[in-house]
């Protein structure tokens, strides 16, 4: 197979020489017909050296009985050309059908999802006249991954997966940005005094590389406080890099308190993939109507531009836009009659911008992108396979007893090859040995079966107990095996231990 990297190169190389880059093109849905064709006559009149491959994708797929509203031939497209330039579509409710936004970054491994947020203050309204903040979130795992079980009748789990090359990539490419964009901060936000381990792996992996770029200020929030002081005071922030829900959320926080989310556009950026795109959805209450503001599309084109290596064109779009927008040429999402001078349609934007496509601002500092690196060198340090020893197991049960007591005379005294009960907890609670009657407990119980750490146990011993538990009529509903590695405990104790 050609290497990924090679072909994001070339695809450079021949913008540089003037070569027409292939894209990929989808119209999308509700408002996405109105914000493309706008976005890509701005794309024409700058110059831009594209050649466009259109696909259909979206709500007429789903609805023609597609489940994932993509057809084969489309991937194709998206395979050949490796760009993406995709305005939103809907999903059509109920019907199971999934996300093709999270299906296109999952098989096209587009690991990192920026957005800049900036306010446009005094000529777009926000409370925030000081803002200019890049949000770097992880795209491909997290609770993201999608994993979720009901597991009893009271029970139901999602599955949160962080892994140590996926936490390094994203974390060493909100660097690389950082340093691209001559941004002076990197903070990184996590709940790592809560989730330890998966968290905590963010937490540590950004102190590990953040160490690789003295020249970048650095710092980590507990993500409750630090999105509340983003919400508050947002010119506090320059780079922030993110897990996916965490970005996902704090994305829209950020987009919106500039003005409007219909001024965001965000790349998603993988290992020779990318795609870009507004960060609003279709808008069907305002689609057909030539009302929907075309700049998160075209701001989205900007970053396009960038990354294929057309920088003259990102840089004169990005500074007509600007000059736009401090003429106070307005759509009606953005419209303030004190700070706004013309009220314009979708299509009246695009070509006031096409207008200025000479011009540059004069109130906001004119963009620069003439040094931007499209591509970064994101290496991955191997991750050396750790000496891991099987020392316990966690079982999990469905047990309609509310009695935790009751539950550990069942099976307290289950002779497991060296390894004993030692704890039982309820939703991670500990409520056995000595655990307080308050508690409230559901159908779903871990039971904690352990050696005493000295020697490790085999997997036989946990298949064995295990039929032990079957034959007390007990159902298990999943097992979770309890390691040492490199001598360390891979596993979090319970709450109360
Ligand atoms: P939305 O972003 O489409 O709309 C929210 C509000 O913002 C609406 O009042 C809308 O009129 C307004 N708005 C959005 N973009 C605007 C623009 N460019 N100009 C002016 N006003 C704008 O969110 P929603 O209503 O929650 O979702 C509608 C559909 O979009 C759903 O089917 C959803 O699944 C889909 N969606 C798609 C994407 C995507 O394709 N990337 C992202 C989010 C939502």
């Amino acid at each position: 197979m050609e290497n990924l990297t090679e072909s994001t190169a070339s695809t450079i190389e021949s913008a540089k020489t003037s070569k027409k880059v292939p894209i990929t093109v989808a119209y999308g849905d509700g408002i996405g017909p109105e914000i493309m064709s706008a976005s890509l006559n701005v794309l024409k009149a700058a110059g831009a050296r594209l050649e466009i491959d259109k696909i259909e994708i979206g709500e007429k797929k789903y609805l023609n009985g597609n489940s994932s509203g993509i057809e084969s031939t489309s991937w194709d497209s998206l395979r050949r050309t490796r760009v993406f330039l995709k305005a939103p579509i809907t999903t059509p409710q109920g019907g199971g059908y999934k996300s093709l936004n999270v299906t296109i970054r999952k098989v096209l491994g587009l690991y990192a999802n920026i957005r800049p947020c900036v306010s446009y203050h005094p000529y777009i309204t926000t409370k925030h006249p000081v803002m200019d903040v890049v949000i770097v979130r992880e795209n491909e795992e997290d609770l993201y991954a999608g994993i979720e079980h009901q597991q009893t009748d009271e029970v139901v789990q999602c599955l949160k997966l962080i892994s140590k090359p996926g936490t390094e990539k994203i974390i060493r490419y909100a660097f690389e940005y950082a340093r691209a964009y001559n941004r002076k901060k990197v903070s990184c936000f996590t709940k790592d005094n809560i989730m330890k381990m998966t968290d905590g792996l963010f937490h540590k992996t950004f102190d590990r590389v953040g160490a690789e770029y003295p020249d970048i200020e650095k710092e980590h929030w507990i993500v409750d406080i630090g999105a509340a002081k983003l919400a508050d005071t947002p010119e506090q922030f320059d780079v922030i890099v993110m897990p996916n829900l965490y970005g996902d959320i704090l994305s829209d926080v950020a987009a919106q308190i500039t003005g409007s989310v219909g001024l965001g556009g965000s790349a998603n950026i993988g290992d020779g993939f990318a795609m870009f795109e507004a960060i609003h959805g279709s808008a069907p209450d305002i689609a057909g109507l030539n009302l929907a503001n075309p700049s998160g599309l075209i701001l989205a084109s900007v970053q396009m531009l960038v990354h294929i290596g057309q920088s003259d064109v990102a840089e004169k779009i990005h500074n007509a836009w600007l000059r736009t927008i401090e003429e106070g040429i307005h759509t009606s999402d953005i419209y303030n009659p004190s700070t706004s001078k013309l009220l314009v349609g979708t299509k009246e934007f695009a070509n006031a911008v096409i207008e200025r496509l000479e011009q540059q601002p004069i109130m906001f500092r004119p963009v620069d992108y003439s040094a931007s690196v499209a591509d970064f060198n994101i290496k991955v340090t191997p991750v050396k396979p750790a000496n891991k020893e099987l020392v316990g197991v966690d079982i999990f049960l469905h047990y309609k007893e509310r009695d935790p007591n009751k539950l550990a005379e069942l099976i307290s005294d289950l002779d497991a090859n060296g390894m004993k009960l030692t704890m039982i907890t309820n939703r991670g609670t500990k409520v056995w040995p000595d655990g307080f009657p308050e508690t409230f407990c559901t159908d779903h119980w871990r039971c904690r079966f352990k050696n005493d750490m000295k020697n490790g146990v085999s997997y036989q011993s946990v298949v064995d107990l295990m039929q032990k538990i079957h034959h007390k009529k007990l159902d298990i509903i999943k097992t979770e095996n309890l390691y040492l590695m490199d001598g360390v405990s891979m596993f979090s104790a319970g709450q109360g231990q």
